[in-house]
């Protein structure tokens, strides 16, 4: 979007936080909207920060990133289609348990990833304690600390969406064991045959394609145009031979290790 020098989208868990962040983030700042090609309406808001003009957008709530739901398409294709450049993966301080996973999931495909902790007043009157740097330094991810009630950690949260906007991480390596050597064959077919996939998605996709996951295929149709059939034939040609050498379903492999 031309208006915005960065855009920050917000995802996590329903109840997680978002909105009560969005609307703290943004406050009274003008509202934009219209995201060509995407069909719902996505809140968004331009928050003027150092010089620059975050575009701040409010996803809807999903747990993972790989289900099949209307809510994990509209924030799957949003992410994966208009390339924020930012990704403000929420994961709520007082539920680290049930929140944490979309958060790994993003930064799985992404590098661009923050994961902010929210309601850590609540968290700190239940007596739970977290180690924000030590989570930081074990994902190789920032990870900031936020309440949008009482008004902390939003400054830190913004210097952090502007410095990893220019210069990204890596994505967060899961190892997938016997299931790499596969992901490895199609993630070169991905790489050769597909242009536009960037390289933490391709892995990421690969992944998913091996999964058999339904959603899959149309993604890769999308992103790779006349070379898709070929790509989800090979995928489908893999899971076979993985499913004949080692007796497991690719898809169970895959949650597991994740
Ligand atoms: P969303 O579903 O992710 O958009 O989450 P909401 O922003 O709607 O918040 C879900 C619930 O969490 C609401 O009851 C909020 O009042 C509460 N909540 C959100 N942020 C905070 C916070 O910083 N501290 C506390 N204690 N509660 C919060
Ligand atoms: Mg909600
Ligand atoms: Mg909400």
């Amino acid at each position: 979007k031309q208006e915005c020098s960065i855009v920050a989208a917000l995802a996590g868990a329903p109840n997680v936080g978002k909105t009560s962040l969005f609307n703290t983030l943004t406050g009274r700042a003008e509202r934009v909207a219209n995201w060509t090609g995407v069909t719902v309406d996505l809140k968004t808001a331009v928050v003027p920060y150092d010089n620059q003009r975050l575009c701040i957008v409010d996803l809807p709530g999903t747990y993972g990133l790989s289900g099949s739901g209307p809510e994990e398409q509209v924030a799957r294709d949003f992410l994966i289609h208009q390339k924020p450049d930012v990704i403000i993966a929420l994961a709520d301080a007082t539920n680290l348990e049930k929140t944490l996973y979309l958060p790994l999931e993003v930064a799985e495909y992404s590098g661009n990833t923050i994961i902010a902790l929210t309601k850590i007043d609540a968290a700190e009157a239940k007596g739970i304690k977290i180690d924000v740097e030590g989570l930081s330094r074990d994902l190789g991810i920032p990870v900031v600390a936020t309440s949008s009630l009482r008004g902390l950690g939003l400054d830190t949260l913004q210097e952090t969406i502007v410095k990893v906007a220019s210069r990204p991480g890596k994505p967060l390596h899961i190892d997938y064991g016997d299931l790499e050597e596969y992901i490895a064959k199609l993630e070169e077919l991905l790489r050769s045959e597909c242009k536009s996939t960037r390289d933490g998605l391709t892995r990421w996709l690969a992944v998913r394609l091996l999964e058999g996951l339904d959603w899959a295929p149309r993604i890769v149709e999308e992103l790779c145009g006349e070379a898709a059939k070929r790509v989800i034939e090979e995928a489908e040609r893999l899971r076979d031979e993985y499913r004949r050498r080692t007796g497991k379903d690719p898809g169970q492999h895959a949650v597991a290790a994740r």
